[in-house]
């Protein structure tokens, strides 16, 4: 047999299922989203980050740019550079360096001689090489922007630029293969200005830079500008750096030293995008030893080639932990409900379920023999149908039942009516039986009885006559007249008892006609009289008074009713009640006659024998007289029953149809 599920469980999940389902797809799209919306959003704000970096870079080259433009244009200067007046120049100059801290402020001629340096004022008279922005100030045109010094240039302004602009490089599995271990040279905020005379021609140039390796205070600027010191876990969210080729010159990125990480290096592949190609990057990047959010873009060069690149970059374990918190908060919302969810569906299988269960108990009880059960029809649905449904069956079931019961009491009479009229065939088929064995006897017995009659019929004749020639021919007074009258006697009887056989043979015909049977039987009891003393005897008649005349032959019924009133006063004694009644009986139109004593009664042995021919108990009877009256009985298509109470009496009741 299969698991039983029960229904409730089953609505429950059914409703569950799909819900899961849904929470599911719901879940995880809800996270894709979520994870795609906050990368994305991250990466925006990356983006907007480089360009607030930008602009701060931007505004430290036009502030440098500004104070050199105001010196440059200042009348006194453009005096003092044509005139060669180094005193001049300086006083010109120093103040500069109060206003703004510079690493390089330096003045040449129109020939591009340096006049004078003011971290270096013992060195000048020399022409700088490879200077780009001298040569375009020189040519009229302010310009500023970033470029590359080389050891010697920086050595040369200052002493102290070339130990500030040494980095030692430190390699990672990232960064791409290079040459050498060290940087040395300096990348530099840079700006260089005409100095014209009155006449607007160029009397010389003042340029002036800022050294930016291992100077943190523009990434440190910016840094704090755009993410305005916000940390996560002690560690600062936003970092900015800044690259000269592959290598970081000045960074708030921190090394695992708790250093700022100077001199690690860009991954070759966003050293490929940003350096090689001249790309932005935006992206997620390892940098150094945690994953971030960036945005690297090229640092262009004075003559458009790109020396190293601006980053900004924010830690991306805050949009971790925010990720993860959004994605608890959602999972715990999507649990909570899916709680919900399962109380509710909970409730709703419950609530479905208890009709069923109701309707599976009376179910059940119905099972068990119960009738007359009824469940509540609640809701208007299939659940309220088969409610209705089970209502009905019972009902039907109920009437259909009583209807059995009815019919099956009814046939249960007719079986017992049935049974009661087959007994009383078969007693009827048993007495018929016995009966026919009685008569198929009887007839045999009639046969040698009717031989033996006639046998013996003529030698009795001839002893009959003999005698009485005897008697004739013997004196009255001879001395065996007696013995001879005894003969005679002897001989009477046996004449009697061959007629008695004669009769019983039945070898005469019934004479029919039509017999008052009231009249038969008062006709008999007057004549009995002569044959036994009925002095002592009372004879009541119950004669019916409407009892018809009957078909039989009179004299053969007299010796029948003969016969049964003289064996019931012989039974008597001679003393008690003699009842002689008659009825009609209606089916057969004939008579019933009861003749009934006060007699000892017969006793059961004796009652099966007496219709048997000879079968007596009397010492002069001959014990034909009932079976000869049975015989005549049956002739005439009627019946002889007895019935006898020992020490009460006896009643034979004769039917004649
Ligand atoms: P019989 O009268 O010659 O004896 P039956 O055939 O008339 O022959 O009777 C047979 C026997 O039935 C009787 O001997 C008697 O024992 C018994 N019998 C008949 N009628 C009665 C009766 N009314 N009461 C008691 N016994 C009876």
């Amino acid at each position: 047999m299969p698991r039983r599920f029960p229904i409730r469980a089953k609505l429950t999940v059914g409703a569950l299922a799909p819900l899961f389902v849904a929470f599911f797809i719901c879940s995880l799209t809800g996270l894709y989203i979520i994870d795609a919306k906050i990368t994305s959003q991250a990466q925006e704000k990356v983006r907007t980050d480089l360009n607030s970096a930008r602009e701060a870079y931007r505004n430290e080259l036009h502030h440098i740019n500004e104070l050199l433009e105001l010196t440059a244009d200042n009348p006194f200067a453009a005096i003092s550079i044509s005139s060669g007046n180094r005193p001049s120049i300086s006083s010109l100059l120093t103040p500069l360096l109060h206003k703004k801290h510079l690493d390089i402020l330096t003045a040449v001629d129109k020939e591009g001689r340096v006049l004078f340096r003011a971290h270096n004022p013992a060195r000048f008279g020399d022409t700088p090489v490879n200077t780009y922005f001298i040569d375009q100030a020189l040519r009229g045109k302010t310009v500023t922007g970033t470029t590359v010094l080389s050891p010697e240039q920086l050595a040369a302004e200052k002493d102290e630029l070339t130990a500030q602009a040494r980095i030692d490089v430190v390699t990672t599995p990232h960064s791409r293969p290079r040459q050498s271990s060290v940087e040395r040279a300096g990348m530099v905020m840079v700006s260089a200005a005409p100095v014209l005379d009155s006449a607007g021609r160029v009397a010389g140039a003042l340029y002036c830079a800022e050294l930016l390796n291992n100077n943190n205070d523009l990434v440190d600027k910016i840094k704090d500008t755009v993410y305005e010191g916000v940390k996560f876990k002690g560690q600062d969210v936003g970092t900015a750096t800044l690259f000269l080729g592959d290598t970081r010159i000045a960074t708030n990125v921190h090394a695992s030293n708790g250093r700022r990480a100077i001199g690690t290096q860009l991954s070759a592949e966003v050293y490929n995008r940003v350096i090689l190609e001249n790309r932005k990057w935006v992206g997620r990047a390892f940098v150094v030893n945690d994953w971030y959010l960036t945005a690297y873009e090229p640092i262009v060069g004075l003559r458009g080639e790109v020396i190293g690149s601006l980053y900004v970059g924010m830690l991306e374990k805050q949009y971790s932990a925010l990720k993860n918190n959004v994605n608890t908060i959602l999972v715990v919302v999507l649990f909570i409900s899916s709680l919900i969810g399962l109380a509710v569906s909970g409730v709703i299988g419950t609530h479905l379920a208890t009709p069923i269960k109701e309707l599976e108990q009376l179910t059940r009880r119905v099972t068990l023999g119960e009738r007359n059960l009824h469940i509540d029809v609640r809701s208007a649905d299939e659940l309220g149908d088969l409610a209705g449904g089970f209502n009905q069956m019972t009902r039907a079931l109920a009437h259909r039942e009583s209807e059995i019961t009815m019919l099956n009491r009814s046939l249960e009479q007719k079986v017992l009516k049935r049974t009661a009229q087959l007994e009383e065939k078969n007693a009827l088929l048993l007495e018929t039986q016995a009966d026919l064995a009685k008569a198929e006897k009887l007839a045999d017995l009639g046969v040698i009885a009717a031989g033996v009659a006639h046998e013996i019929n003529n030698p009795l004749a001839v002893i009959r006559g003999n005698i009485e020639f005897l008697e004739m021919c013997l004196p009255p007074d001879h001395a065996n007249r007696e013995e001879v009258g005894i003969i005679s006697q002897q001989v009477e009887r046996i004449a009697k008892i061959v007629g008695n056989l004669q009769v019983f043979a039945r070898q005469k015909k019934l004479h029919q006609g039509q017999v008052n049977i009231h009249d038969l039987l008062d006709g008999i009891l007057g004549q009995i009289g002569h044959q036994v003393p009925m002095d002592a005897i009372a004879v009541v008649r119950e004669y019916a008074s409407d009892l018809a005349m009957i078909r039989g032959d009179g004299d053969q019924l007299r010796q029948v009713f003969t016969n049964l009133i003289l064996n019931a006063v012989q039974a008597m004694g001679g003393k008690g009640v003699l009842t002689l009644a008659t009825k009609g009986v209606a089916p057969l139109d004939g008579c019933e006659v009861s003749i009934s004593d006060t007699g000892p009664g017969i006793g059961p042995g004796q009652l099966k024998k007496i219709f048997t021919p000879f079968f007596t108990t009397k010492d002069t009877g001959s014990g034909l007289g009932l079976s000869i009256s049975y015989g005549i009985i049956k002739d005439h298509g009627g019946d002889i029953k007895v019935s006898s109470v020992e020490g009460k009496g006896t009643t034979f009741k004769v039917t004649i149809p």
